[in-house]
């Protein structure tokens, strides 16, 4: 049993350290009941008259007011925590565990206390009473938390799963109108259907998605949004599943409780056509362009001009192979640059790719790709999160130094460890909200990587790396880095912020 009655004194240790800190909080989790700090306090203080409990101290912190991801320091709370080192207090009497603890590692700390101070017991205005000096009390009142932390998380996951709930209904996405359709999402423009129907038609004969544009622009028909229409946009619009009567979540299909415009025979016909790359696709930035660092990214060290893509074509006893120039001259005979410095382009993106994927790993990244406005937020969340990780550093340390039992140890490793796990999955969340990262769902920037076309490997680049300078110097053939005659040392990185 590891709960003890505070009913029963029979219980209690040390009857006369009694010595009773109250604290209440106003939190922003409001389905709980005595929400009120006042009424939290009085609670507390009718339970410890009822015992014959002195309080020596009233700490009401209110935490209403913090953000989504700010973790705002609890005054209050750090001032009990003093009085606590101080030798001052016994007993912590709240009216629920969640009111002490929304984190595991706070719980940590006051165990880790109880070792070393009078405090001895946890006590809810409910009547649970966790005896920290026991391996028992110290194991509920880690469950408790953990209880509540799970509880917690359960709501986020409640909003996911409506959404895959309207999604299995067929019901529609949200977001702007579609294009054949009412802003509705249901009910089918016939104006705009007839469109879909002639592009779908055309092109599964084999006109191009140009001349489609062309045409269209030419006799007036725009965009849902009244735009021109753009070759890309009409091949994104063509192809979407919701012309076939297709909900998509996830990966998965449903039907759509809105009627198709089109069969699945055009789509398939239509994306056959897509896949074989016959004309009228536009090959789009990602099929032409074969350099990652091309576009601004990488400077010649020698002169500080920009570097190009430049193949070398395959001559007698030399194979092709891509790499990066310094120009001398543009294109109307202007000296530009050195042109002295050339270098294989395989081996720097590989350098290139393998840093921005390290960098990416690295929570504090967040920051940098957090939408204006959040950046402080962000930032908060990093800290809290690299204060994690060093709290299990320092339960490695205290359980080293025998301040912490085996079992102890284990438990709050965790506790910890799964902290840590929350605050990585807060930190995701507001990465996947920038725009400019566009990673697919459940899926990291390091896994998204190898199936993305290189706009977008260029821009995930262009987000963390302000240029790559190619250092002059080394001589090819000196150094093997991955197979290749590289030296990395004569490759400079140089980040943003
Ligand atoms: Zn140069």
């Amino acid at each position: 049993m590891s709960l003890l009655s505070v009913s029963s004194p029979t219980l209690v240790p040390h009857q006369r350290l009694c010595d009773t800190a109250i604290y209440a909080r106003l939190s922003r989790d409001r389905q709980r009941l005595s929400e009120n700090v006042n009424i939290q306090i009085a609670e507390c203080q009718a339970f410890a008259d009822e015992q014959g409990w002195p309080v020596v101290g009233v700490f009401p912190d209110d935490d209403v007011s913090a953000s989504k991801f700010s973790k705002k320091p609890r005054d209050q709370y750090e001032l009990m925590l003093a009085a606590v080192r101080r030798g001052e207090i016994n007993i912590i009497l709240i009216t629920e565990m969640p009111r002490l603890y929304r984190r595991m590692e706070e719980l940590l700390d006051v165990i880790r206390l109880a070792e070393t101070t009078k405090l001895r017991l946890l006590i809810t205005t409910d009547g649970i009473s966790y005896d920290l000096s026991t391996a028992e009390g110290i194991h509920a009142a880690i469950n408790a938390v953990n209880n509540a932390m799970l509880e917690s998380a359960r709501t986020s996951k409640r909003i996911k799963r409506k959404q895959a709930v309207r999604a299995k209904q067929g019901k529609v996405h949200g977001g702007g109108r579609p294009y054949g359709y009412e802003a509705d999402g249901l009910t089918i423009r016939e104006s705009e259907a007839e469109v879909i129907r002639e592009a779908a038609e055309r092109f599964i004969i084999g006109e191009s998605c140009r001349d489609l544009v062309c045409d269209f622009n030419a006799r007036g028909i725009r965009t849902a949004t009244g735009k021109l229409w753009r070759i890309e946009n009409l091949q994104r619009t063509l192809l979407k599943k919701r012309y076939i009567g297709v909900r998509e979540y996830d990966g998965q299909e449903y039907p759509a409780e809105w009627p198709a415009i089109l069969t699945r025979e055009q789509w398939e016909q239509m994306e056959a056509r897509r896949l074989s790359r016959s004309h009228g696709w536009p090959k789009g930035k990602t099929g032409t362009r074969k350099y990652l660092l091309s576009g601004g990214l990488i400077y010649c060290g020698r002169c500080g001009g920009e570097m190009v893509g430049n193949g070398r074509t395959a001559e007698s006893g030399r194979s092709a192979v891509l790499r990066y120039r310094c120009r001398r001259t543009d294109n109307h005979g202007n000296t530009i640059g050195c042109g002295k410095t050339f270098r294989i382009a395989a081996p720097v993106e590989l350098l290139v790719k393998e840093a921005v994927l390290t960098a990416f790993d690295d929570p504090k990244i967040a920051v940098l790709l957090a939408p204006k406005g959040d950046e402080d937020q962000i930032r908060e969340l990093v800290k809290t999160y690299e204060a994690r990780k060093a709290k299990v550093d320092q339960l490695v340390t205290d359980y080293a130094t025998g301040v912490l039992t085996r079992e102890q140890f284990i438990l709050a490793k965790q506790v910890a460890e799964a902290a840590i796990q929350e605050i990585r999955e807060l930190l995701a969340q507001a990465q996947q909200q920038t725009a400019l990262a566009q990673v697919p769902a459940n899926q990291s920037i390091r896994e998204a990587w190898d199936t993305a076309g290189l706009a977008w490997r260029q821009k995930i680049v262009g987000l963390v790396v302000e240029k790559v300078v190619i250092v002059p110097g080394g001589r090819p053939g000196s150094k093997t880095w991955r197979g290749f005659r590289f030296d990395p040392e004569f490759v400079r990185i140089e980040w943003k912020a």
